[in-house]
């Protein structure tokens, strides 16, 4: 385990509050660490300043010094030095705390500033929030209960302008609620990299738009929707589906790759609505891929496994493990175990005791596509280091299963456990899958699952807990968001079941006792249970595996923003506190 770098403190005053901050943290997160919220609505803590909407003006001193000793200016009537307050509010997004820096968020001057604010963004505002989409989230309408007039002063013919308005695939614009905060605009180009948003004309007529012939479909058009602070931006897959606040979320990861952004997985009675980012300064700050936000799509989907087969034929569970135990004892010494790199680490454990228990060799199948180099590597995989970690495999996958193709042609296997894997598309051939005996562990069908003797219906990530190992070799969690599909059992009871059926030793399938087991033998992992795993991961030491010959999408792209490392040129400081 590798201990974070400790970022330099400076001690700045927020409404008579001393609070020891990181040097060059912003005075809107300064305040947040000190318990006072400062309204906002361009500022985002990963985006770079613009300063337009004005929410976060302030009161901002410095210690008074004598211009010509520099010595201490003191107040006689508090014997405390003298603050040397500026006479006109500050904007408090675009200053960064440094030593002595005084702030007062709570005045007379401030309040009216905020409300002069809300005046002005409500005047051309529809006022639609029983049928906005944004309801629930929205800066707009929270800010408007502490700040807003209650009534409008504005007699004259509010602006029009369009509405329903489809930027991309994914994202609807509805002009009239747009605040202008430019959010979007800067992500698209800073973070996404692609400079498709803007605005035209003027004043009051200023109108969010994608450049001529351009829309917004990049892969990453939804994080747009998620840092719009009003209801300008929806989703389209979500937009009208459900109201927030009837939502459970649950922390979860993006499988897709080995980057593991950390998400949130919104359901409601057993059904999930959405998939949004959860911030990990460490991994992928405040943002994800739109691919990640449909998988959840895979848990009802109509090529759904749901129900246990032995020999084509419906069964039950036990009755499937027997099966598969009388396959063990009939090709002993023949066994073949292809595991998985979307398996969770504890499924890898158990694979691991599986492949022990039946001195069976054990495979990896990689995956790799395209890396776009920011939160989509091209290992698709999102747990190949947990298989190193686990000790499952002692190399990286290879795409194809020729090895093992040429063990079955050669008739030394006869029998091959698929944890999840399509054999068909990682390359053995029809006839090959004819000559052996295939138990088939997984979630959805495929040409494997038609050819397997026994099939063992089981979860996908959202259906259950566990770890995955990403890219930097850390070790982070996903919790169960929705119930196990019907038919379905758990991996890690199926996995136990198996290793018991091939003989070796009983072990336990609730998450929290198998870490028992699994923190006693492997090294990596300490001391650490299930239950203490930080929130934003462990990182692991990688030292045995840094040599590895790492495909593309092991290079760490997205390098996000540090606590510990000083701001990047145009940038503002970094933050660590909550997202925005
Ligand atoms: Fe800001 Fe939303 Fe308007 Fe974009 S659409 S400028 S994020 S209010």
């Amino acid at each position: 385990m590798i201990a974070p770098a400790k970022p330099e403190l400076v001690t700045v005053n927020i409404d008579g509050k001393e609070i020891a901050v990181p040097k060059g943290t912003n005075v809107i997160e300064a305040a947040r660490l000190a318990g006072v919220d400062v309204p906002h609505y361009c500022y985002h803590p990963k985006l770079t300043i613009a300063g337009n909407c004005r929410m976060c003006l302030i009161e901002m001193g410095l210690p008074a010094v004598d211009p010509a000793t520099k010595a201490p200016v003191m107040d006689p009537a508090t014997s405390k030095q003298k603050i040397n307050w500026i006479p006109r509010p500050q904007i408090g997004c675009a200053t960064n705390a440094s030593a002595g820096l005084h702030v007062r968020t709570q005045t007379p001057l401030v309040k009216d500033c905020r409300e002069g604010v809300m005046e002005f963004l409500l005047i051309n505002h529809p006022l639609d929030c029983p049928i906005c989409d944004q309801a629930g989230e929205c800066k707009l309408q929270e800010q408007s209960t502490g700040y807003g007039r209650g009534y409008s002063r504005f007699i004259e013919q509010k602006n029009v302008k369009p509405k329903r308005t489809l930027l991309g695939p994914r994202v609807m614009l509805d002009d009239e609620r747009c605040i202008l905060c430019s959010r979007c605009v800067r992500f698209s180009t800073e973070i996404a990299k692609d400079d498709v948003l803007g605005f035209i004309d003027r004043g009051s007529y200023s109108t969010l738009t994608c450049y001529p012939g351009k829309k917004l479909e990049n892969n990453y058009s939804l994080n747009t929707v998620d840092i719009c602070p009003v209801g300008a931006l929806t989703s389209t897959d979500f937009r009208f589906k459900m109201r927030v606040w009837f939502l459970k979320q649950t922390d979860s990861l993006d499988p897709e790759s080995s980057v593991g952004a950390n998400t949130v997985v919104w359901s409601r009675e057993g059904a999930i609505y959405r998939i949004t980012p959860r911030r990990n300064d460490e991994v992928n700050d405040t943002w994800m891929a739109d691919s990640g936000r449909v998988l959840y799509k895979q848990v009802a989907a109509a090529d759904r496994l749901t129900a246990v087969k032995v020999n084509g034929t419906d069964s039950a569970l036990d009755i499937a493990i027997n099966a598969a135990g009388e396959l063990f004892k009939s090709s002993a010494g023949a066994v073949a175990i292809v595991g998985s790199g979307r398996s969770s680490v504890e499924e890898q454990f158990l694979t691991r005791k599986l492949a022990t228990a039946l001195s069976a060799p054990a495979y990896l199948v990689s995956r790799v596509g395209q890396g776009d180099k920011i939160l989509v590597s091209a290992d698709r995989n999102p747990n190949v280091r947990g298989a190193l970690v686990t000790g499952l495999v002692a190399a990286l996958p290879s795409a194809q299963l020729s090895e093992l193709a040429a063990a079955i042609d050669a008739g030394k296997v006869k029998t091959v456990i698929s944890v999840g894997e399509d054999l068909a598309a990682a390359g053995l051939t029809a006839a090959q899958l004819a000559k052996i005996a295939i138990i088939f562990l997984g979630t959805h069908a495929s040409a494997t699952s038609a050819a397997a003797r026994v099939v063992l219906p089981t979860l996908t990530v959202f259906e259950k807990s566990g770890t995955l190992v990403n890219q930097q070799f850390r070790l982070q969690k996903f919790l169960k968001a929705v119930p196990a599909a019907q038919g379905a059992s758990d991996d890690l009871t199926v996995l136990a079941k198996l290793v018991a059926a091939a003989g070796g030793a009983a072990l336990p399938a609730e998450i929290n006792a198998l870490w028992k087991v699994l923190a006693a033998e492997v090294p990596a992992l300490g001391t650490m249970t299930f239950t203490n795993l930080p929130e934003t991961g462990l990182l692991l030491d990688a030292t045995p595996w840094a040599m590895l010959p790492f495909v593309e999408g092991e290079t760490l792209h997205y390098k996000p923003w540090s606590p510990s490392a000083p701001p990047e040129a145009g940038k503002p400081a970094a933050k660590p506190a909550a997202a925005s």
